[in-house]
């Protein structure tokens, strides 16, 4: 039987729960759709322009697995301008200097963290709710995710993350904002995080992927270089952070260009360094035109974007709150929306109920070990939107 040949790591995923609302939902014309983890504006006309010449300028083979040097030059700035981290480029780092390189999509930079970092029984401790693919990532190393219980406000805070620390606990993997539930971490908040990581030994790595969709109250941090500069709170921001935290970010959600799979991380040389090892034999490196057009994005102003992201998580926020309890997302483009307890329905049939309405969410238990809410995304037109929160108005309400 060819299933036999399957190895374990793959046969240990199961991503059955999440397909089946998937299949559910393509049985729908024209359906709608508040459960896309993308943003709806277009690439930037100068980002596109910068990838279509490089594109017919011939820059269609490999770059270093480091990254373009154009490109990884600017994310170094960047990171001494927003973190004050002085990075050098990955395997040419002077003693505990940390080093950055360009990966495939925020995605590649997890993967090659997980791979570096976790071997078989090791343990990670990431929140709960989570992204989707924290948990895969461990099995796929033989590891174990450690679900840290954030719930009702989800907050990752250094008191329900030191209980689950063992000896066996190579990592906390932090997101903020966070998918999906928009939360940031607060300053103070993220500032205890690092400093129990450091006391006990662990890595903090530090998921910002959302770091540009900050809602005005949570853009509470400047950055290092620039006091005149808002920032969205990092525990990376903290003086010495350089040296014991992990940072991953991406282009993609920023600059709506998730397709491109770019990214970068950012951390001590000791595990970066092994990362782009690995990346050279795995990713190789990004793609390559595609890397001379997000050069571009250091000089692109998104702020309308995010301010219409804002007045769209206001609409989210003033509607549902009538009929649940649903916190206020200090960023990324989702709500994760409590299902009341008198409905008496999980995640996934709440999901389901909306299909039967033509509106898909995605259940709660894919993000989490409880079924007891679900997510909408804002990343879509106002219309649809509306039209969204009405159908659930009414079924949080309790009719239909
Ligand atoms: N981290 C988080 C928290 C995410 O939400 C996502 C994408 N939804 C990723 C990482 C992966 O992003 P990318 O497309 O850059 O691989």
């Amino acid at each position: 039987m060819i299933e036999q040949l399957i190895a374990d790591r793959a046969g240990a995923i199961d991503a059955s729960g999440i397909r089946r609302i998937f299949n559910l939902a393509s049985t729908l014309k024209n359906p709608i759709n508040l459960s896309i983890g993308q943003p709806d504006f277009p690439v930037p006309q100068p980002i596109r322009d910068a990838a279509a010449a490089a594109i017919q300028d011939h820059k269609n083979g490999y770059t270093l697995t480091q990254g373009d040097p154009v490109l990884l030059g600017k994310v170094i700035d960047w990171l001494k301008l927003d973190l004050g981290w002085d990075c050098a480029v990955t395997g040419q780092g002077q003693a505990n200097q940390p080093t950055a390189f360009v990966t495939s999509g925020t995605s590649g930079g997890l993967f090659l963290a997980f791979m570096a970092l976790l071997n078989p029984g090791d343990e990670c401790i990431v929140p709960d709710p989570y992204f989707v693919a924290y948990p895969h990532l461990a099995t796929m190393c033989g590891a174990k995710a450690v679900p840290c219980d954030t719930y009702p406000d989800f907050q990752m805070t250094a008191e329900r993350v030191e209980p689950l620390i063992t000896e066996k606990t190579k990592f906390v993997l932090l997101n903020t904002p966070s998918n999906p539930s928009g939360v940031v971490l607060s300053s103070e908040e993220g500032a205890k995080l690092r400093a129990l990581c450091k006391e006990r030994g662990v890595l903090l790595i530090s998921d910002e992927i959302y770091d540009e969709f900050v809602f005005s109250e949570s853009l509470n941090d400047v950055a290092k270089g620039d006091p005149g500069l808002k920032r969205c709170p990092s525990p990376a921001r903290i003086d010495g952070a350089d040296e014991d935290t992990l940072l991953i970010r991406g282009f993609g959600k920023t600059y709506g260009c998730t397709g491109w799979r770019l990214g970068y991380v950012a951390g001590p040389a000791a595990i970066v360094d092994q990362m782009s090892k690995l990346q050279q034999y795995t990713f190789v490196c990004a793609p390559a035109p595609l890397q001379t057009g997000v050069a571009e994005s250091f000089d692109t102003d998104m702020s309308a974007f995010v301010d219409e992201y804002e007045s769209r998580r206001d609409m989210v926020i003033e509607r549902l709150s009538k009929v649940t309890n649903v916190g206020t997302p200090g960023g990324a483009f989702y709500a994760f929306i409590e299902i009341p307890e008198s409905l008496g329905m999980t995640g996934t049939e709440f999901a389901e109920r909306c299909i039967e309405h033509e509106l898909l969410v995605i259940p709660g238990g894919a993000f989490s070990e409880r079924d007891t809410h679900f997510r909408i995304s804002f990343a879509t037109n106002r219309a649809i939107l509306e039209k969204g929160l009405d159908v659930l108005c009414k079924l949080l309400g309790g009719e239909g």
